[in-house]
C-alpha cells in the first residue's frame, strides 16, 4: 500500500506575520505527523526560508509552487530548483494550470521543468487536468493524455520520486469539486496510461486530486481506490480545516501503508 500525500497550495498569499500564524496552527492541530500521509506546505518562494526554519523538526515538508527549467544562468526573474533545495524545499508544483492559464506555460514546458526539479533533488508534483470546454466536448482523455506524455517525453519512470496531480481546471478555486466517480475514473485512466510504458511505476506513482477539496468532500473522494491523496488550495489556508482534511485521508489509509 502506498503512502499518501497532502500538499498545501498557498498561492500568492501570506506575509511574514500570517505564515507564521498559519504553520504554528497547522502545528498545534497536527501534533505528531503519522508517516503514512506526508504533508507538505508550498508558500509564495520569498518565504521558503522562512517556512524552512518554522517547520524544522516538525515533520512537515516545505515545497514551492514552480520552477525554472534551467539549473543556473541568464534567466531573469527565474528560480532554480537548486536554490530552492539550498533553502530547505523539497517539492515543487509542476504546470499547475493557474501557470497555464495566466502565464501561458505549455506542456513541453512542464516536462522540462518537471527534469530539471528532479535533476536538483526535488520531488516535482506534476499537475494534469483538462478545462470544462474540453470535457464537455469529450475531450478529457485526450487531453490527459497529451499531457502526460509530454511530460514524460522529458522524465523516466526511472525516476521514482514523481507525483502526479489530476487537476480538473473547472474545478480549481470554483468551489465544484469533481465527483468522486469523476476523479476515481481520470485517476485510473492516468494510471493506466502510464502503466504501457512501466507497470511497476504506474502501481507504485502517487496520484493526488486537487480541485476544491474541503472538509465535506474529502472522505468521499479519498476513499476512491486510485486517489493517494490531495493538493489543497483555498482549504490549505485555515488551519483547522487543513488538519480536518489530513485526518480524513489518514483514517482512509490502511494501517500498514508506510
Ligand atoms: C490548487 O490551487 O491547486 C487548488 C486545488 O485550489 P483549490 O483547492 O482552491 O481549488
Amino acid at each position: 500500500m502506498n503512502k499518501k500525500w497532502l500538499i498545501g497550495n498557498w498561492k500568492m498569499h501570506g506575509n511574514l506575520a500570517s505564515n507564521k500564524a498559519l504553520i504554528e496552527g497547522i502545528r498545534a492541530e497536527l501534533g505528531q505527523p503519522d508517516e503514512r500521509v506526508a504533508l507538505v506546505v508550498c508558500p509564495a518562494f520569498p518565504y521558503l526560508f522562512q517556512l524552512a526554519e518554522l517547520t524544522r523538526d516538525s515533520g512537515i515538508e516545505v515545497g514551492v509552487q514552480n520552477v525554472s527549467d534551467h539549473l543556473q544562468g541568464a534567466y531573469t526573474g527565474e528560480t532554480s530548483p537548486l536554490m530552492v533545495k539550498e533553502l530547505g524545499g523539497s517539492f515543487t508544483i509542476i504546470g499547475h494550470s493557474e501557470r497555464r492559464q495566466y502565464q501561458g506555460e505549455n506542456d513541453g514546458l512542464m516536462g522540462r521543468k518537471a527534469l530539471a526539479a528532479i535533476d536538483a533533488g526535488l520531488i516535482p508534483v506534476i499537475c494534469v487536468g483538462e478545462t470544462a470546454e474540453e470535457r464537455d466536448s469529450g475531450r478529457t482523455h485526450e487531453v490527459l493524455a497529451r499531457q502526460l506524455d509530454a511530460a514524460f517525453g522529458y522524465i523516466r519512470t526511472a525516476h521514482d520520486k514523481i507525483i502526479l496531480a489530476y487537476e480538473p481546471r473547472w474545478a480549481i478555486g470554483t468551489g465544484i469539486a469533481a465527483t468522486p466517480e469523476i476523479v476515481q475514473t481520470e485517476h485510473e485512466f492516468l494510471r493506466q496510461r502510464i502503466a504501457i510504458r512501466d507497470k511497476d511505476f504506474a502501481a507504485k506513482l502517487p496520484i493526488i486530486y486537487g480541485g476544491s477539496v474541503k472538509v465535506s468532500n474529502a472522505t468521499s473522494i479519498f476513499s476512491m481506490p486510485d486517489v493517494d491523496g490531495g493538493l489543497i488550495g483555498s482549504a490549505a489556508l485555515n488551519a483547522r480545516e487543513f488538519i480536518t482534511i489530513y485526518r480524513e485521508l489518514l483514517n482512509s489509509t490502511p494501517a500498514e501503508a508506510a
